[in-house]
């Protein structure tokens, strides 16, 4: 059984459900496909998608998309990749622009209705005309206009007659109303754009609010959840649903009917909850996509990305990202998450499914001088130390094996625990090894170590049980397949790249040492990895497969994230 979660959307929607309001729940997921969804639409594609699944309901993938100059359809496919990947699939999938005819009927309707107006004023007059949080708007000249003249103006902007930004349809609501949304917003505009989805069909677009409010009322949404920003939106919303009335108003779905879309109309309920933070990031499609444009970053699926498509080249999982929105969780809260809570959910989940294998990043060679020229032999490892379904590999063996450069120091610092000249360290699965000899170049560059692999000091045979302070990573030299890989790291140097109150900007704020590509060796079990395959590099941390440069006779490993935090302060 589910665990039932607690959070006030959740009740709400238990009370609706237990008191009779609804008998079944609607969500859906309203991208506007301007950009690739990033981490923060991971918590509202959780939070519409697991609300509709918990308890029996439909959830709808709708592309919000009213604002043609900025849309793209590679957009429209990368948000249905996204949102596949990360678990969730939708009742129906929905465009806006679907409904362009049916919000036209509504429009006509409010004007009919003398809820709205066509207005002559320009932009920057109706920005003068609105007031101010203190202060009142007032009226537009042209609000007084009569139905006949509004429905006549109104259609032939629709027809096409006017110039763009000449004239908008407003709500008449009420210009002194204290909520700004409230005084007499735009429902359309005139814009000679071609649509996405709609082509050259419509000369003039309807505004978000217009546009939001009826494609929940048309789909028949119960529960509209969005993010705090949309809450002096509100009032709004429920205006532009209260008025066009769909519920009530058949005819005016006649266009859908008409495609064979099923009525379903209803009155659905804004609720809104806070957006998810992360710090060290920037989550805007915007900005990110700023990144790109400017080619600080290698495209939107850049490894470093705070894109869906950027996190899964790096190396999370859709379980890694559903963990964090789990702990994160729901309320009206602001708050910013720490970005270990992000990499922390990678590592819970990588650590209970990554297999495990050995890979050398900056390889030093290590001569098994006792044994001999052409030793090769076949070690049986575990794939998970603590997942015994998951089998063994073997592991080639032979007497010249690489291990990190990083594990042996001439002259060792205090607590030092792995090799040094004349000391011994354990080879993790191969036997207890000391450093005999140190080869350097003229130069004093160490070339490769010497050393007598003890025999007798298998893990488990007699000889293994010696005290021996640190235990070592390796791959065979005669073996090892060479790999590129890619250590990422975080792509902002500090905790709020986006605060610009020192007149920078997060572009100056970009981690100079996000990425280093090296040449290492991994064992063959890894090359043999498919792309997109997580696993755990022991003592480095977990790394994938990249998933287009990877192939088993050429590996590209991404590190996901290293085995513990290293920026804890
Ligand atoms: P951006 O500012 O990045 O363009 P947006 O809110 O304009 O984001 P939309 O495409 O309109 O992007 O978002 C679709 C849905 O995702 C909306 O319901 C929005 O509230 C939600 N969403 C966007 N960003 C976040 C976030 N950081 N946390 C939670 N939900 C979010
Ligand atoms: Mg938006
Ligand atoms: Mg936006």
């Amino acid at each position: 059984p589910v665990q039932e979660k607690q959070d006030f959307i959740r009740q709400i929607v238990r009370k609706d459900l237990s008191g009779g309001k609804h008998d079944t729940v609607r969500t859906r997921f309203p991208p506007e496909p301007n950009g690739y969804l990033h981490i923060g639409h991971a918590k509202a594609i959780c939070l519409d998608f697991s609300l509709a699944n918990e308890f029996g309901g439909r959830c709808n993938l709708r592309l919000d998309d009213t604002n043609p100059a900025k849309e793209d359809p590679e957009f429209v496919a990368a948000i249905q990749e996204d949102v596949r990947w990360l678990g969730f699939d939708w009742a129906e999938l929905r465009h806006a622009s679907d409904y362009f005819d049916v919000l036209y009927l509504a429009a006509e309707k409010l004007i009919a209705q003398g809820d709205a107006f066509v207005c002559d004023l320009s932009a920057e007059q109706v920005r003068e005309y609105r007031g101010t949080l203190t202060e009142p708007g007032r009226d537009s000249p042209y609000r007084e206009r009569s139905v006949e003249e509004n429905l006549d103006l109104f259609r032939r902007m629709r027809a096409g007659e006017f110039a763009d930004g000449s004239r908008t349809l407003r709500a008449k609501i009420d210009m002194t109303a204290g909520n700004i949304n409230l005084r007499d917003p735009a429902l359309y505009r005139i814009k000679k754009v071609p649509h996405q989805n709609t082509g050259d069909a419509w000369p003039i677009y309807p505004m978000y609010d217009f546009a939001h409010a009826l494609g929940d009322a048309i789909e028949g949404i119960t529960h509209s959840l969005c993010t705090l920003e949309f809450e002096d939106h509100r009032p709004l919303y429920d205006w532009c649903v209260d008025r066009v009335d769909l519920a009530h108003s058949p005819e005016l779905l006649a266009p859908l009917l008409a495609k064979g879309l099923p009525n379903e109309a209803s009155k659905p309920r804004q609720i809104e909850f806070s957006r998810l933070n992360i710090n060290y990031t920037v989550m805007s499609k915007r900005k990110l996509s700023a990144l790109v444009a400017e080619g600080l970053v290698d495209g939107w699926d850049d490894p470093r990305m705070y894109t869906l498509q950027g996190l899964r080249r790096r190396g999370y999982t859709p379980a890694s990202l559903r963990l964090l929105v789990d702990r994160v969780g729901i309320s009206k809260q602001n708050s910013v998450i720490d970005f270990s809570v992000l990499e922390g959910a990678l590592r819970d989940d990588l650590d209970a499914s990554a297999p495990r294998r050995m890979a050398v990043v900056e390889p030093l060679k290590l001569v098994l001088a006792n044994l001999p020229e052409d030793h090769a032999e076949s070690l049986a490892f575990a794939n998970h130390p603590k997942d015994a379904s998951q089998g063994e590999r073997q592991v080639p063996f032979s007497r010249e094996i690489w291990i990190e450069r990083d594990d042996f120091a001439e002259v060792p610092p205090p607590g030092w625990r792995r090799l040094v000249p004349g000391g011994e360290v354990r080879l993790r699965g191969a036997g207890i090894v000391r450093c005999d000899e140190v080869v350097k170049d003229e130069g004093g560059t160490i070339q490769e170590l010497r050393g007598t692999l003890d025999p007798e000091s298998r893990p488990g045979m007699e000889g293994a049980n010696r005290k021996i302070k640190g235990t070592i990573h390796w791959v065979s030299a005669a073996h090892g397949v060479p790999a590129e890989i890619r250590l990422y790291d975080r792509l902002f140097s500090v905790a709020d790249p986006d605060d610009d109150a020192d007149g920078k900007s997060y572009r100056d704020h970009l981690n100079p040492d996000s990425i280093r590509s090296v040449r290492g060796y991994v064992e063959p079990a890894a090359a043999q990895a498919a792309p997109e395959q997580s696993l755990q590099f022991e003592r480095l941390g977990y790394f994938v497969a990249d998933r287009h440069d990877h192939r088993n006779d050429a590996p590209v490993f991404n590190r996901s994230v290293t085995l513990r935090d290293t920026w804890a302060t």
